[in-house]
């Protein structure tokens, strides 16, 4: 049984005095939630003070991104382990700007996602295909390449303990969704590519939808068999909207 999870990804937003703001709103909002999981990911310097407002709460937090290195001459990096000594549980590998915006490769992504995993911090793998590869026809081939890099570095066992999320890079941020037929093709591709290793991590994993989720199309889109949740960003930084997301999930 895969536990329905909801992930609010704040990017390059916030402030002291709005995390304190959204995150109290959360919690008071989240109280009747309880079979969704929830986890908030700010900026890496407001993650102490995330920690600090969740302390004893359900709600997770982790990182939007990890470096690829360990430690050493790689300024401007994050390593896997500060984010284990602020107690990270999960973290976002591969979302399409860190892809577009600089350059991550697939074989950089799955080196993020095999540091965060030794590290014991989960990552949330993002795949998802240009529109212009949608519309030639290669949506699947994109998604095939881009996890299959992580299989072949990380091997596929390592997927079961991660979690998946597919966001068609044309949904995000537009206000174009995918329709839930649309995202659950694509969610029912990357099970059927997982099961041709291992059919119990297919079934297990969890894969989040991404691109534009909002309180009006959220529990269509959770309602499709191989959607366990959403990845979610502009709405997650409306306290209000980001928790009907959570409870369309729950
Ligand atoms: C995202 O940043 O992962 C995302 C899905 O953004 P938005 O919800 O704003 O489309």
């Amino acid at each position: 049984m895969r536990q329905p999870f909801v992930a609010g990804n704040w990017k390059l937003n916030g402030s002291k005095q709005l995390i304190k703001n959204l995150l109290e709103a959360i919690l008071d909002g989240s109280k009747t939630i309880k079979n969704a999981e929830i986890a908030v990911f700010s900026p890496f310097l407001y993650i102490q003070q995330v920690a600090e407002l969740l302390e004893g709460s359900s709600i997770a937090y982790g990182s939007q991104n990890v470096s690829e290195y360990n430690a050493g001459a790689y300024t401007g990096e994050v390593s896997a382990a500060m984010l284990k000594e602020f107690s990270c549980k999960y973290a976002i590998v591969g979302h399409s700007e860190r892809r577009a915006i600089y350059g991550e490769s697939d074989q950089q992504v799955a080196q993020k996602f095999i540091m965060a995993q030794h590290l014991g911090i989960r990552p949330i793998l993002c795949v998802g295909e240009l529109l212009e590869e949608r519309e030639s026809g290669n949506t699947e081939k994109v998604v095939a390449r881009q996890l299959d890099a992580v299989i072949s570095a990380a091997g596929i066992n390592a997927i079961e303990a991660a979690v998946i999320a597919y966001e068609p890079v044309w949904a995000i941020g537009t206000g174009k969704t995918a329709t839930p037929q649309q995202a659950q093709e694509v969610h029912a591709f990357i099970r059927e590519r997982l099961s041709r290793s291992n059919d119990a991590v297919a079934t297990n994993v969890r894969i989040l939808y991404g691109g534009s989720v909002k309180p009006n199309n959220a529990t269509e889109l959770f309602a499709q068999t191989d959607i366990d949740g959403g990845l979610i960003g502009g709405a997650s930084l409306d306290a209000a909207d980001f928790l009907a997301i959570c409870q369309a999930a729950n």
